[in-house]
C-alpha cells in the first residue's frame, strides 16, 4: 500500500476523480512536454457523462499554460477505467505525444503503460488482517504501526491535512448564498451552525451536521477541501474530528493519530477494492467515509484493534449497495445531505462495536471484497454517469 499522502490530498473540489486527477495529469504533461503549444484532453466513460457538471473542462483550461480543447466522448463504454481520458501534445500542428490515464479515485492517478514501481510502496502488508497481525506480533497499536512504515514527515503531513480540514469547515460556516449550477441550492450550514442553543437536545446533531454541510458545501462550490477519501465525500471525517475534539477536549495529537488510524482504513478500501463512485458508485466513496470517520472516533475513544476493525467493517457493510446518482452530474445533490447522514451515523456506530464485540462473523476485508464486487455489479448508470437514479428526476425538481 501506498503513503497516506497519496490518500489525503489537498485540492480544489467537486470530484477529486474529475478536477484533482486531471489537474495533476495536466501538470505531468506540461513538465514532460514543455514545448508543447496546445494540449487535447479526450475525456471517456464517466469523466465524459459527469465532467461538465464535475468542472473537468474549467479545471484543465486553468491548469494547462497553453491553449487546450477539451472533448466529451461518451460513445465510448467498454474501457479499462470508467473514468479514462487521454491527452494528446501538440507543437506547430504535429503531434509530439499521446498519453491514457485513469483517474482511479480521489485525485490519484495511473498512467497507461506505466506501472507503479516497488518503491511506492510504503507498507507491504495487503489487508486488514496482515495488519492486525503485524500489530499484534509487535504489541502495538495501528497508531504505531502507520509511525512505522512512514517517514517521520507524515507527521506533518498530518497535521497540514487537519489544519486544511478545519479551515474547510471555518470558511464554509461563514458563507450563504446559492451554489453554482442549475439546481440552485442554499448553503444550509451558516443557517444551521447558527440556530444551535447549547443545552438543547439536538445541539449535538446541528453541531456534527453544519460541520460536514461546511465542507460539503464548499467542495460542491469548487474550494479546497481534503481528500477522506475523495472530494465527494470530504465532510465526513472532519465534522467528527471537530466535533469529537471540541465536545472531549482531545488533544491535536490524538486527533493527527486518530487521522493516521482512519487513513489505514481508507488505504485498504483503496487498494483492495476502489474509492471511485465512478467505478463502484458511492458506497466506495461515502461508505469508505463512514469506516474511515468510524475508526478514526472509535480510536480517540480509546476502543481495541478487534472493536475498530469491527466498527469499519459494519460501516462498509451498511453502506453496501449505495448508488452514485448526482443530478446534473454536479456534487450536490444527494452528495451534500449524504455527507451530513454518514457523519451522523458514525457515531451510532461506534456505540454499537462496543456493545457487539466478540460477534464478530465478517471481517472488514470480506466486506471490502464485497463491496468490490457489489460495484462491478452495479449497472454503469449508477457508478457517476448521471443517467440513471435520482438523476433521472433532474427535470422535475420542486
Ligand atoms: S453520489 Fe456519492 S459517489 Fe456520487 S458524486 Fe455524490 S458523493 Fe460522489
Amino acid at each position: 500500500m501506498e503513503s497516506l499522502k497519496e490518500l489525503y490530498k489537498i485540492g480544489r473540489g467537486p470530484s477529486s476523480s474529475h478536477t484533482i486527477g486531471p489537474e495533476r495529469a495536466a501538470k505531468i504533461m506540461m513538465e514532460r512536454y514543455p514545448t508543447a503549444d496546445f494540449f487535447e484532453v479526450e475525456l471517456l466513460g464517466s469523466l465524459a457523462f459527469t465532467g461538465k457538471g464535475h468542472r473537468t473542462d474549467f479545471v484543465l483550461q486553468k491548469t494547462f499554460n497553453v491553449d487546450c480543447k477539451v472533448v466529451f466522448n461518451t460513445e465510448l463504454k467498454e474501457l479499462m477505467h470508467p473514468n479514462t481520458f487521454i491527452i494528446r501534445a501538440y507543437k506547430d500542428n504535429q503531434l509530439l505525444a499521446s498519453l491514457t490515464f485513469y483517474s482511479i479515485g480521489g485525485g490519484s492517478l495511473q498512467i497507461e503503460g506505466e506501472e507503479k514501481t516497488p518503491k511506492d510502496e510504503i507498507y507491504s502488508e495487503k489487508n486488514m488482517k496482515e495488519i492486525i497481525f503485524w500489530c499484534h506480533l509487535n504489541n502495538c497499536s495501528f497508531v504505531d504501526y502507520v509511525f512505522a512504515h512512514e517517514k517521520v514527515t507524515i507527521k506533518g503531513y498530518l497535521n497540514k491535512v487537519y489544519e486544511k480540514m478545519e479551515e474547510s469547515i471555518e470558511r464554509g460556516l461563514q458563507k450563504q448564498g446559492t451554489l453554482p449550477g442549475k439546481l440552485h441550492i442554499e448553503r444550509k450550514a451558516k443557517s444551521i451552525y447558527d440556530s444551535r442553543i447549547q443545552g438543547e437536545d439536538n445541539c449535538d446533531l446541528k453541531t456534527i451536521a453544519s460541520y460536514a454541510l461546511a465542507v460539503a458545501e464548499e467542495n460542491a462550490a469548487g474550494e479546497q477541501v481534503v481528500t477522506a477519501p475523495t472530494c465527494g465525500s470530504s465532510g465526513v471525517l472532519p465534522a467528527i474530528l471537530r466535533f469529537a475534539k471540541e465536545k472531549y477536549h482531545f488533544s491535536q495529537e490524538k486527533i493527527i493519530e486518530s487521522l493516521a488510524v482512519a487513513g489505514i482504513f481508507g488505504n485498504v478500501v483503496k487498494t483492495n477494492a476502489s474509492i471511485s463512485g465512478a467505478e463502484c458508485g458511492c458506497q466506495a466513496e461515502l461508505g469508505t467515509a463512514c469506516a474511515m470517520a468510524s475508526t478514526a472516533l472509535a480510536y480517540l475513544f480509546d476502543l481495541s484493534l478487534e472493536q475498530i476493525e469491527y466498527v469499519a467493517e459494519m460501516a462498509l457493510e451498511h453502506n453496501l449497495g449505495l448508488t452514485c446518482d448526482p443530478l446534473e452530474g454536479m456534487v450536490q445533490i444527494p452528495c451534500i445531505e449524504r455527507n451530513v447522514i454518514i457523519a451522523l451515523r458514525v457515531l451510532d456506530l461506534v456505540e454499537l462495536a462496543k456493545l457487539f464485540t466478540n460477534s464478530h462473523k465478517i471481517s472488514f476485508d470480506m466486506v471490502v471484497q464485497t463491496m468490490k464486487e457489489t460495484g462491478m455489479d452495479l449497472s454503469y448508470k449508477y457508478r457517476e454517469t448521471a443517467e440513471g437514479g435520482l438523476a433521472r428526476l433532474k427535470d422535475k425538481i420542486i
